[in-house]
């Protein structure tokens, strides 16, 4: 940009952009990249196992830095949160991934789900559901469509304001899933106090699922546990067609992972798979 100085330039190209420098200038530069049209949602493919078809789509956000180029989100969504800046990222975030749901819901046959990823942050103040309900209403985006991903910190921490925004979504037909599931505090009774649609184990334990016994069992207790509970599972993170055999074996219902297809911008999911007949992968293991 014009009005960005040489010296910052020459700072950047140093490399002295870790740690304190780094997020005192990002800091500035989040703010602006809104404005800037910086942000860009990226989507991942999620695959049903038995039908080997793309169900829906995960959005995750990137921020092509105009300088340090396209940075994923360990780079910048703590710096969010703690400025608050998430706040307004996140609203950006829901209208996008609205516009692009009903896009991909066209064709009225084929339901192509997208899934959001929400901070702690965004349920804290601000009225989440009334902004959700207006992006949905300004956007034609059916509720049918959206997932939404949240921690299970921000079960653990049980605000009431929590439960009843999580109602409400829940209400008007927002899918709510638990994200890297296996990974906090095991405090489940949560899964029975909140509406709770889909899980997702952690990439973690799928790391492991075909090498170490436990980790295998602890997998199969939790695809036991998602059914029992009438939930839906997703396996994050699945990398090789072992593991993909594996969790279709167990009974895992869909999984999301490089083995099918890396995040990657709008154009090029619709380019590479989405277009494909059908939306069939094709079981090739
Ligand atoms: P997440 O929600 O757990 O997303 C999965 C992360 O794993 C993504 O990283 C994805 O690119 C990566 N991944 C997917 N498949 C594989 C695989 O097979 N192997 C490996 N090694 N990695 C895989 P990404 O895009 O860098 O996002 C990181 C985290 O940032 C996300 O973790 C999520 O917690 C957060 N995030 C992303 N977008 C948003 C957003 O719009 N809002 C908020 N609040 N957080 C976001
Ligand atoms: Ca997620
Ligand atoms: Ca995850
Ligand atoms: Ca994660």
């Amino acid at each position: 940009a014009k009005s960005r100085g040489r010296s910052e330039i020459a700072y950047y190209e140093k490399g002295l952009t870790t740690g304190v420098t780094e997020r005192m200038m990002l800091e500035g530069e989040l703010r602006k990249a809104l404005e800037r049209n910086e942000l860009e949602l990226y989507f991942q493919p999620k695959i049903e196992l038995v039908h080997q078809i793309i169900v829906g789509s995960e959005a995750l956000l990137r921020w092509n830095h105009p300088q340090l180029g396209l940075l994923t989100p360990d780079r910048f969504i703590t710096l969010a949160e703690e400025t608050g800046l998430i706040i307004e990222i996140g609203d950006w975030v829901f209208r996008r991934a609205c516009e692009v749901a009903v896009e991909w819901n066209r064709d009225e046959q084929k339901l192509h789900t997208v899934a959001i990823n929400l901070s702690p942050r965004q349920f804290v103040g601000k009225d989440l559901v009334s902004t959700v309900c207006e992006i949905l209403e300004q956007t034609g985006c059916s509720p049918r469509w959206i997932e939404v991903e949240i921690t299970e910190s921000l079960l653990l921490d049980d605000q009431p304001s929590t439960r009843r925004a999580l109602n409400k979504l829940s209400e008007l037909g927002i899918r709510i899933a638990i994200d890297d599931f296996g990974t906090g505090y095991s405090a489940l009774n949560y899964l029975t106090r909140f509406p709770i649609h889909i899980l997702k184990i952690d990439r973690s334990f799928i790391e492991r699922i075909t090498t170490d016994r436990n980790c295998e069992k602890l997998v199969k207790a939790i695809i036991n546990l998602a059914r029992s509970l009438r939930m839906t599972l997703v396996a994050e993170g699945v990398e090789t067609k072992a593991q993909a055999l594996f969790l279709e074996n167990l009974g895992c219902h869909q999984v999301q992972g490089y083995l099918y297809a890396r995040p990657g911008p709008k154009s090029e999911i619709e380019g590479s798979l989405l277009n494909l007949a059908s939306w069939t992968l094709g079981r090739d293991y």
